[in-house]
């Protein structure tokens, strides 16, 4: 599946988005949120080098928190429809404003933020747009939560055949296969 530069960049951010919840950690040994304050949501804003996005107050925040809600659901969705639906409403809210542009020295690519949008609304309306681009694409199932019991992060397995389980191999995929290796030899030391 060939992805679009900003696409990819808009799904990496709403991975992350999605991940800073602590509802996506069960079983919560450690509920706190990934966005606990307005200075987490500037960090998070200049970790993803999201522009214009001004003066953030508490009522970002909030509103950030409320979109990341919706997103997590689009990650929960069962089939390509439910997940249309999500994206639909969430993008319809943002009040979208497509836009060309070759800023920074990237190849052009379209905006779709308004160039007023809060944060929040930049987040539903760019991020929202890169999920559609993956249901169009007919890879809706690609949009996955991590396997491994404890975990649960959002992922966009991006692999060819679509195999991947955890969210990332070196963490939750190698905890897994110690654990399953240390089982198979004690069933075959017992
Ligand atoms: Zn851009
Ligand atoms: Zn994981």
């Amino acid at each position: 599946m060939l992805i679009p530069h900003d696409t990819r960049i808009a799904l990496d951010t709403v991975v992350d988005l999605v991940n800073t919840a602590p509802e996506s950690e069960p079983p919560r040994d450690d509920p706190a949120d990934g966005l606990p304050d307005v200075a987490a949501l500037y960090a998070f804003a200049e970790r993803h080098h999201i522009s214009g996005v001004g003066a953030l107050g508490v009522r970002d925040l909030s509103a950030v928190r409320d979109v990341r809600a919706r997103f997590a659901e689009v990650f929960a969705a069962p089939d390509p429809r439910t997940a249309a639906d999500l994206v639909n409403r969430l993008v319809a809210a943002a009040g979208t404003t497509p836009q060309l542009t070759d800023h920074d020295g990237y190849d052009w690519h379209v905006h779709y933020f308004a160039p007023d949008a809060s944060i929040a609304d930049h987040l539903a309306a760019d991020c929202g747009m890169a999920l559609a681009f993956i249901i169009v694409a007919g890879e809706q199932e690609r949009l996955r939560r991590c396997e491994a019991p404890d975990c649960g992060h959002a992922f966009v397995d991006l692999s060819r055949n679509r195999s991947r389980r955890y969210c990332s191999s070196r963490t939750c995929g190698n905890r897994l296969h110690v654990a399953a290796y240390r089982a198979r030899r004690k069933e075959a030391a017992g």
